[in-house]
């Protein structure tokens, strides 16, 4: 009967949500360890130049390989501890051990690679945030214009003035600023000419929509121009095709980080491809 399918989904509904409570409850009784055992694990992802396919950078992506689950990809854990308040230590974390491999790179007689570390918007305001970038740079020695800050553009919705006052505080120490997921958001162009950026990221959504391709075409090409034109650095995340990467060349973008060069890897892998 109906009322019997009905309570059969309401059942399922209910184990279904309470399995996500549990997963939940799990994750923040458990992640204080996790970071202390070194559970999260950071992971590269190059980025390239499209025309010669060189590595002229990298993404520092945290995993966390959980001793039971195995490999967890962080849109299950990052928006938990974006509410919990667990990332700040979490990015923390991630920045140190990106410097501890740079520098571990040109202790090898590498050149020295840019790498972009996400920041999450909690991190933003915080006062400390400066200070706890250059304690780590200095740490492991590494020039502060390394260490690229990656802000995903839904920040810059609100409360923009003191934002572009604590980024440029932070520009002036000489870290460099790119922002991420450019397109997906709200907001305008205009946000090129007033953030103090150094690169941005366009997202992958923009190569993804296949109805609307050539309208998308003509919003990426204008993107590119202009930022170009500023003196923005473009990357285009997400590529998978050879196609795409050429349409991207053509457009006037000349780096790429997608899996159709390469995908995230764990450390030791990329520093193969480094020291090949
Ligand atoms: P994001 O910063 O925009 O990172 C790019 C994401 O796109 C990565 O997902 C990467 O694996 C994926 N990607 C790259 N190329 C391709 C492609 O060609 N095809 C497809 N389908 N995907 C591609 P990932 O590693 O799962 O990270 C997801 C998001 O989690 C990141 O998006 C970032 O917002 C967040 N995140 C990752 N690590 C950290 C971290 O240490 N701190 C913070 N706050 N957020 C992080
Ligand atoms: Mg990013
Ligand atoms: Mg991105
Ligand atoms: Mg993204």
């Amino acid at each position: 009967t109906i009322k019997d399918s009905i309570l059969t989904n309401v059942a399922f509904y209910d184990s279904k949500i309470r399995k996500q409570e549990n997963e939940v409850r799990e994750m923040e009784d458990e992640m204080e360890d996790a970071l202390l055992n070194g559970e999260f694990v950071v992971y590269l992802q190059p980025k390239h130049n499209i025309s010669t396919g060189a590595i002229i950078g990298a993404e520092s992506l945290v995993r966390w390989n959980h001793p039971q689950k195995g490999l967890i990809l962080p849109n299950k854990f990052i928006p938990l501890f974006e509410n919990n308040g667990f990332i700040v230590k979490l990015d923390e974390y991630v920045w140190d051990e990106t410097c501890k491999l740079m520098r571990k790179w040109m202790d090898k007689g590498g050149r020295e690679i840019p790498v972009s570390v996400n920041v999450s918007r909690m991190h933003i305001y915080d006062s400390e945030l400066c200070s706890k970038l250059l304690n780590i740079t200095k740490k492991y020695n590494v020039r502060n214009e390394l260490l690229e800050l990656e802000l995903t553009e839904s920040i810059f919705i609100e409360n923009t003035s003191v934002l572009f006052e604590i980024m440029n505080q932070i520009m002036n120490q000489g870290f460099r600023f790119s922002l991420d997921d450019f397109g997906t958001g709200y907001s305008s162009l205009s946000i090129l000419k007033d953030v103090p950026i150094s690169e941005i990221k366009l997202d992958r959504e923009f190569f993804n929509e296949p109805g609307s391709r050539t309208d998308s075409k003509i919003i990426i090409k204008h993107i590119i121009e202009m930022s170009n034109a500023l003196g923005i650095t473009v990357v285009a995340e997400g590529v998978e095709t050879k196609k795409i990467s050429e349409e991207l060349l053509e457009m006037g973008c000349s780096i790429a980080q997608g899996f159709y060069f390469s995908k995230p890897m764990p450390a030791k892998e990329f520093e193969k491809l480094l020291f090949h």
